[in-house]
């Protein structure tokens, strides 16, 4: 490991004075588990932050941040990790880490949740599904609440109950001076408002309050799959079948080469496939009636959409989605699925090479779209579709070619574009975190991070420039 770093980040001395009041683990370059924890999701992201700084509390994390401030040093903040471009390390700089943050308090009478920055999704589903309840989050259990709430949220639920960002009552934050605040409607509304959608450009969230919402605990959930020679008619089918759907059904419609998993037969491994993967929130029997068209169309060549715990369903993906491997997403919205979007689907579906390569093109709609589109940052919610073109591979070997295959079917998609997802984004510059806002509101987005860090102390993210 090189060491150029080491000694010339921080004054001598520095650390062990913050170490004295800190609570949590303080972890340079030359301590054992710093490899570990400047780990992130993305395997292809390689950075060696001047500390790591894992918080136990609130305290830590204002201790953190005047340390960084004063040490004039970048701060990367992690929750759990998952950023696709690697957002939430840095080299050099100070990594805030809140992973050990892992507080969960439901409480079942006033149906809400109060949330630690470190909890990861399948922790909070875990604790709320023990009621019955849930909160809309995303469709990998180990993927962070913080980082995928302060972006939007989109999950299995979201045509029901809206996204995470709709479901949620209140924030607790760190400022870029160090300042604590709490933002919700009543207070700090502008607040409020930007860190619905805005990521972490204005200051560390430590504690969320989210409402709950009853879910299962079982659900009519899974996907079924057809041969992608069959695509253009499944997804056409699909499409015209959506059309009219009620808010409980959410799909997401998935190419990919079958995976190497227990629930797939041996001799459809690595077959291309379609599928469309689905989640009725409401009752199985309800479910079982809305989903036998789809279960019924074409020749399938597995169905494995059934009755099972909504727990069971939330980890469905989990294992397609390991830590470690090299991840690279395009992504877009488009407005619908018309023939010449689908054709293109088809065709760069048929080219997929890696046996972990995949496109989720996810639904939207319902509870999403009925939210005043002015309510929060978040932007995309009159999207018909939200595309996520996964090009991976599990080590360097052939990243370039998948990366390749993943830009040019976002390209072939360039007419269609409308928004873009900002939690979807790789490091791509301005002027696409410009497109994920839309030009109104990143504006307004400028004069909160103006107001709120004019100094863009909280810069790795996908920035909102103050000037
Ligand atoms: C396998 C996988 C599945 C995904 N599935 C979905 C999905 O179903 N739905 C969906 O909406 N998105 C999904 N995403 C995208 C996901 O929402 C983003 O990658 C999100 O940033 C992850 O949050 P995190 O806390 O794990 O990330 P981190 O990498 O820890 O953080 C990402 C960024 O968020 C900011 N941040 C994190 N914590 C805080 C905090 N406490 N305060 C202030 N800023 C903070 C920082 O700017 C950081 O750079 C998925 C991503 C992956 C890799």
């Amino acid at each position: 490991m090189s060491s150029w770093w080491r000694d010339s980040v921080f004054e001598a001395g520095a650390v062990d004075e913050l170490q004295r009041s800190f609570h949590g683990d303080l972890i340079r370059p030359e301590d054992p588990g710093y490899d570990e924890h400047r780990k992130v999701w993305n395997g292809s992201i390689d950075r060696n932050p001047g500390l790591i700084a894992r918080c136990a509390g609130v305290a830590d994390v204002r201790a953190a941040v005047r340390f960084s401030r004063q040490a004039d040093q970048p701060v990367a903040v992690r929750g759990g990790g998952h950023s696709f471009p690697g957002l939430s390390v840095c080299d050099r700089g100070v990594l805030i880490d809140l992973g050990r943050m892992k507080g969960i308090r439901i409480d079942p009478d006033a149906g809400t949740a109060r949330v630690q920055a470190g909890v990861l999704l399948g922790e909070l589903d875990r604790e709320a599904q023990e009621f019955g309840l849930a909160v809309p989050s995303g469709i990998v259990t180990h993927t962070g609440v913080a980082g995928l709430t302060l972006g939007g949220g989109t999950g299995w639920i979201q045509r029901k109950y809206g996204l995470a960002i709709d479901q949620l009552e209140s924030v607790d934050m760190i400022t870029a001076d160090g300042e604590f605040v709490t933002a919700s409607e009543d207070r700090n509304a502008d607040l409020f408002w930007g860190v619905r959608g805005g990521g972490g450009n204005f200051g560390i969230v430590t504690d969320f309050q989210f409402r709950l919402n009853p879910v299962g605990p079982y659900v009519m959930a899974g996907p079924v799959f057809w041969a992608m020679e069959d695509a253009p008619e499944v997804l056409r089918f699909y499409r015209d079948w959506i059309a009219d759907c009620p808010d409980e059904l959410m799909t997401i419609a998935v190419q990919r080469r079958a995976p190497a998993l227990p629930a797939i037969p041996p001799e459809l491994v690595g077959r291309l496939i379609v599928a469309i993967a689905a989640c009725y929130a409401g009752s199985v029997e309800d479910g079982e009636r809305i989903l036998r068209p789809l279960k019924e169309f074409g020749s399938p060549l597995l169905d494995l959409c059934e009755p099972k715990p909504f727990l069971a369903h939330q980890m469905m993906f989990d294992a397609s989605f390991p830590h470690g491997w090299w991840y690279y997403v395009r992504a877009c919205d488009v407005a619908a699925l018309d023939d010449d979007v689908i054709e293109i689907v088809a065709e760069h579906g048929r080219r997929i090479v890696s046996p972990i390569s995949s496109v989720a093109l996810w639904q939207m709609g319902g509870a999403v779209a009925r939210v005043d589109d002015d309510a929060t940052a978040f932007n995309g919610r009159k999207a018909g579709f939200t595309f996520n073109i996964n090009g991976n591979t599990k080590t360097s070997d052939g990243f370039d070619e998948e990366r390749r295959w993943a830009r040019d079917y976002w390209s072939a998609l360039g007419p269609h574009h409308t928004s873009v997802y900002v939690n979807f984004l790789m490091d791509e510059g301005e002027d696409r975190v410009r497109q994920a806002y839309g030009p109104d509101k990143y504006d307004r987005l400028k004069a909160l991070k103006r107001e709120y860090d004019p100094t863009n102390f909280y810069r790795l993210n996908q920035n909102i420039e103050p000037d």
